[in-house]
């Protein structure tokens, strides 16, 4: 009686590991396109349009505006890695220094500015 129980016990465990184990290699055969996919997607026309943008963007000059003391008023408006103009910087220990700066940071010094 034991016996059996315990031989039917052991069949139970072989079984449930013959299961995972089944559908751990499943779940690796499914994966497997998914990598083949990603390796061979690297060479394909548009996912080259992507990287070449976001390589662009990598390039793309910060803006050195120092938001916070120029116009803290609009400290969030600021496109940090979109630097289209150089703008004036007013610094006590370099003078007057050109730096890159972001259209909405130039935007929101020219307000400032007028505003007094
Ligand atoms: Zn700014
Ligand atoms: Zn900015």
């Amino acid at each position: 009686m034991g016996d059996d129980k315990d031989t039917e016990l052991a069949d139970t465990l072989a079984e449930v590991g013959r299961r995972v184990g089944q559908a751990m290699t499943d779940a690796v055969e499914r994966m497997r396109p998914a990598f083949g996919a990603l390796a061979g997607v690297a060479s394909r026309p548009e996912v080259r349009a992507v990287i070449d943008r976001v390589e662009k963007a990598l390039r793309r000059r910060p803006c050195l505006c120092f938001c916070s003391r120029s116009h803290p008023a609009d400290r969030g408006v600021c496109e940090m890695f979109d630097a289209v103009i150089t703008g004036q910087y007013s610094s006590d220990l370099l003078g007057d220094v050109d730096v890159p700066m972001c259209a909405p940071c130039a935007a929101a010094r020219a307000a400032r500015e007028f505003a007094g």
